[in-house]
């Protein structure tokens, strides 16, 4: 049988896509090669799925995507988060808007979010099949049919190519969607991980080991020009390469052309507290422990693994009595707690990143209706596009938007 269209991928931008295509009368196949729809979406803001984001504005929404956002304009102005939000609350889904407008389900449960989508897909009428679409076949710039891995052929009028990027490939993606782009004559620009652990050069980052801190604030300087580049406040978690956490993640978009020691991070462990206070605190803190050892003193101050690592780097010898720590140490012991840093030496690989930066190049897709340039009857959404956002809900965003526009335009 002949479909109109054959949605390959059935994550965010694929559901949207294959829902919205079916919606206007035409006769859909979704191709998915897991069990299940929507595996990444369920795994998205641990869990909770940051759906999108409540900003109203088109030129923010652009601001927060640092690669390629201008193409994005067609897609966003025709399917804005309000719509997103309107979307899945009309599909029966309350949500709730938290702190950077980051929007959520109100159950904090990403399943309703992918519930959800499969309701809109079969309300219309797709037609779903597990399959693993490994090539597509073409003639004269036109698809002529796509195969799965076991040799099975698909024909359709028109193609989606929805397979998200390459990163958590546990979840579908595995980047399939770069080659089936190839073999249709499209580049693909170089692949990278977005929204990334880092790793660290500092011997002691291992020390600290599944240590969260979660209400510090950070700057990421660039070490060449000694610019700050990021800053941001939030929670940071320690690993037994380096950092990870909210605030790394976010840092890590920012920073381009990694070198090892290119950029440190500083952290504020104390952000509430000036200098001064945190000076005076310090005092009240080794009145108390007057004849006791550096470590005894601040057990009050700072989690229990960090205290080795920070009485070393602050250079106070530990048989001393606190009541002989100098003013001087003292006020180095301050500097330290509010520039605590680390060097960062890499980015983690792809495969444990949030999103995939790089992609099909947009230069070979119409931004008005994310069709091909190259392939007449052949249509893009999400992740596969050269295109990546920064946290807060806006990378979902542009899989919905663009899932919906290609579905419309087919
Ligand atoms: C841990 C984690 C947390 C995240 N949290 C958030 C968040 O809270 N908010 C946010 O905005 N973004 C978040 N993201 C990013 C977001 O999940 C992605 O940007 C988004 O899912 C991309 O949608 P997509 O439809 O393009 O790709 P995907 O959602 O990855 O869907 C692609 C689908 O295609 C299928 N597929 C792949 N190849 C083939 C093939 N050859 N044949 C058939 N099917 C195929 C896959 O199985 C998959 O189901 C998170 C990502 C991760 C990894």
């Amino acid at each position: 049988m002949k479909y109109d269209v054959l949605v390959i991928g059935g994550g965010a931008a694929g559901c949207m896509a294959a829902g919205f295509a079916a919606k206007n009368g035409n006769n859909v196949l979704l191709a998915e090669r897991n069990d299940r729809i929507g595996r990444k979406v369920m795994i998205t803001g641990k869990g909770r799925c940051n759906v999108t984001n409540a900003c109203s504005l088109l030129n923010e929404l652009i601001e927060n995507v640092p690669v390629n956002g201008r193409f994005l304009y067609g897609a966003f102005s025709r399917f804005m988060p309000y719509d997103t939000m309107d979307f899945f609350e009309e599909l029966g889904v309350e949500l709730k808007i938290e702190r950077g407008n980051r929007v959520f389900p109100v159950s904090d449960k990403a399943v309703e979010i992918v519930d959800a989508l499969n309701a809109f897909i079969n309300n219309n009428g797709v037609k779903k099949i597990k399959a693993r679409i490994v090539k597509l076949n073409t003639e004269n710039d036109h698809i002529i049919s796509a195969q799965d891995e076991n040799g099975n052929i698909y024909e359709a009028d028109k193609y989606i190519i929805a397979t998200g990027g390459k990163s958590y490939p546990l979840t579908g993606s595995t980047g399939d969607g770069y080659s089936l782009a190839r073999q249709c004559g499209h580049t693909v620009t170089p692949l990278k991980p977005a929204l990334v652990p880092l790793v660290t050069s500092d011997e002691w980052t291992g020390q600290l080991q599944g240590l969260s801190l979660k209400n510090i604030s950070i700057t990421v300087r660039d070490n060449d020009t000694y610019n700050e580049v990021f800053n941001d406040f939030g929670e940071l978690l320690f690993t037994h390469f380096g950092v990870s956490g909210p605030v790394i993640l976010s840092a890590s978009s920012h920073m381009k052309n990694l070198t090892d020691g290119k950029y440190s991070i500083e952290i504020d462990l104390k952000p509430g507290l000036s200098d001064e206070k945190l000076d005076a605190r310090i005092l009240r803190d080794f009145a108390e422990n007057a004849n006791k050892s550096i470590t005894n003193a601040l057990s009050k101050l700072l989690p229990h693994k960090l205290i080795p690592v920070i009485v070393r780097l602050s250079g106070i010898p530990t048989d001393l009595k606190v009541n002989q720590i100098t003013k001087d140490m003292r006020q180095d012991l301050v500097y330290l707690l509010k520039h605590f840093t680390v060097t960062v030496k890499e980015f983690r690989p792809i495969e444990e990143a949030i999103v995939t930066s790089g992609g099909v190049s947009v230069k070979e897709i119409n931004p008005k209706t994310m069709q091909s340039t190259l392939c007449d009857n052949l249509y893009f959404a999400g992740e596969v596009i050269d295109v990546d956002a920064y946290t807060g809900g806006f990378n979902l965003q542009i899989a919905f938007s663009t899932g919906v526009l290609a579905g419309k335009s087919v």
